[in-house]
């Protein structure tokens, strides 16, 4: 094997490995480094969303919802069953085969386009050189033409409920429970949060979430907060707001958790607790000195609207850099600069990411919100179609929340498109498609949306935009 690439991409997240791949297909010669290694020690690629991210916790939402809707809503539908239980290791396993199938999945898309595909440790050197670290030891100096650094995030640390693997867990930990826990404790009721919160709760834990802000959701738009909050209430997830933890201790009994709200200090014991607090970008060994590659105050590696750091061919993609920790952010920036290096054309637009919550109901939105809107100094226009009126919705017993168009009175340009209901993470597409185009309201509500679908209600949400809604009343 040579030691010379056209491109060397350091992570085979949802970052690096895109970029591989369109090195290659640009016909660039490309080596992969990834280091992830799971709890039993093997290597896998695939990074944080498919070991321990997006995929594991989308199975896990999947299985636990199929419970929930069987013990709560088949006796709507006329189906009775005598028994109900959950196997906790079976669903483990299919979790863990999706995993495993996925992981192994990216290896061999690696492999037939021809990419070196190392599994180790890489660090970027002076000059475009990559010190190559083996499971075994031995070292190995690469050089390229471009190195794209992709090495990810890892969960943000809280002082003071330090994880101990067992009974205090980071996100990566919650997934992998053998058992139910009968009390549920969260730290941080962002993504991580609700989405895991919903899991062990529908499978019976008693969770409740412990949430430093006095806002519940504030990335999201207000009027989808507000009803997300709702609607977890109701499903039985206590949301303490405003409620900031001073200790978390493992004794006998649990782990008892000192925390303080607008009521004063509080105690709370919990058999299992998840730290979600955020993730920071993960850069340790990476760099080596004198390599010109700069990190910011909070650590992530500072690129250009192009991800380029600013030295010679070195670039940084994914949730290293600045913008939302998220997969398909990740990836655009690895095929955009697998496109880049190659000479070619590419671009990634930040305010097109669609954010997408996977509780039920699900949350999805794409550009400003309604308070955005009004702050960059809009008059705004807004239609708000529930799913109650929605016949899908209803044939599917998931008539809960609403779309939400939020549009530019004076030029009907669409602004922001925010969902709360079933499939919202798959409605937002058409949502994503009509920023990307620069859509108005006129053009949503002159598309044909097939009936009965969920996508009726981002096409009612536009007609309601000028009152022109046909399947509810116009106010
Ligand atoms: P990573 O996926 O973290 O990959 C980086 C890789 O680089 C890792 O394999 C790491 O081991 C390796 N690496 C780091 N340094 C080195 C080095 N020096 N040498 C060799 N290898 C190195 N996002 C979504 O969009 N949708 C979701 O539904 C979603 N769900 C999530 C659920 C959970 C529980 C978590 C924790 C995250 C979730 N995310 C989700 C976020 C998503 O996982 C990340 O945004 C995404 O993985 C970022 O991709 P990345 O390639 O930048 O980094
Ligand atoms: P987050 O930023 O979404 O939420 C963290 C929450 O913790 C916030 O509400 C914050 O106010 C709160 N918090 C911070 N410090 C606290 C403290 N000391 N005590 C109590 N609360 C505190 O972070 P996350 O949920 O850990 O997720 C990390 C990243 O992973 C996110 O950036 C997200 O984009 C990504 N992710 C995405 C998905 C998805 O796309 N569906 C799913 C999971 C994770």
């Amino acid at each position: 094997m040579s030691d010379l690439f056209d491109v060397i991409v350091i992570g085979g997240g949802p970052g690096g490995y895109p970029a591989a791949l369109r090195a290659a297909q640009n016909k660039l010669s490309v080596a992969c480094i990834d280091g992830w290694k799971n709890y039993d020690g093997s290597y896998a690629f695939g990074g944080t969303c498919l070991n321990a991210g997006c995929i594991p916790s989308k199975a896990l939402l999947e299985s636990s919802e199929l419970f929930h809707r069987a013990g709560h809503e088949f006796k709507a539908h006329g189906i009775s069953l005598s028994a109900l239980k959950m196997d906790i290791t079976a669903m483990q396993k299919r979790k863990a085969d999706i995993v495993k199938g996925m992981t192994g999945g990216i290896a061999g898309l690696l492999k037939a386009a021809g990419v070196t595909a190392l599994q180790g440790h890489g660090q970027l050197l002076p000059g475009r050189k990559v010190l190559f670290t083996a499971p075994d030891g031995s070292t190995r100096e690469l050089s390229a033409k471009n190195v794209v650094l992709a090495s990810g995030s890892v969960p943000m640390p809280l002082k003071s409920a330090a994880v101990d693997g067992k009974q205090i867990v980071d996100s990566w930990g919650a997934l992998e429970f053998d058992a139910v826990p009968a009390r549920l404790g969260v730290i941080g009721a962002g993504v991580i949060g609700l989405e895991l919160g919903s899991v062990w709760a529908r499978l019976g834990a008693k969770v409740t979430v412990l949430e430093a802000s006095a806002d519940f959701l504030p990335i999201a738009d207000r009027q989808v907060s507000k009803e997300a909050l709702k609607q977890f209430t109701k499903q039985g997830l206590d949301v303490r707001l405003g409620a900031k933890v001073s200790a978390a201790k493992v004794g006998k009994a649990g782990v008892d958790v000192l925390y303080t709200d607008a009521a004063g200090e509080q105690k709370a014991q919990f058999d299992k607790l998840v730290v979600a607090i955020g993730r920071k970008p993960f850069t340790d060994g990476l760099l080596a000195e004198g390599t010109g590659v700069r990190v910011d105050a909070r650590g992530f590696i500072e690129v250009d609207a192009h991800c380029h750091t600013g030295v010679e061919g070195v670039y940084a993609v994914g949730d290293c850099v600045r913008g939302p920790m998220l997969a398909h952010k990740a990836k655009e920036e690895g095929v955009m600069v697998g496109d880049l290096v190659a000479g070619n054309y590419g671009h990634t637009d930040l305010d097109r990411v669609p954010s997408v919550i996977y509780t039920a109901p699900e949350i999805g939105w794409v550009g400003k919100t309604e308070e955005q809107a009004r702050a960059a100094g809009f008059t705004v226009k807004l239609g708000v179609f529930p799913f109650v009126a929605s016949g899908r919705a209803r044939a599917m017993e998931a008539s809960g929340g609403f779309a939400k168009v939020v549009a530019d009175a004076a030029t009907d340009r669409i602004l922001g498109v925010h969902i709360i209901g079933p499939m919202a993470g798959e409605l937002i597409a058409e949502a994503v498609l009509a920023l990307e185009y620069g859509a108005s309201c006129e053009d949503l509500q002159r598309t044909i949306h097939a009936h009965p679908t969920l996508s009726e209600a981002v096409h009612e949400a536009a007609l309601a935009a000028d009152k022109r809604a046909i399947d509810m009343p116009n106010r």
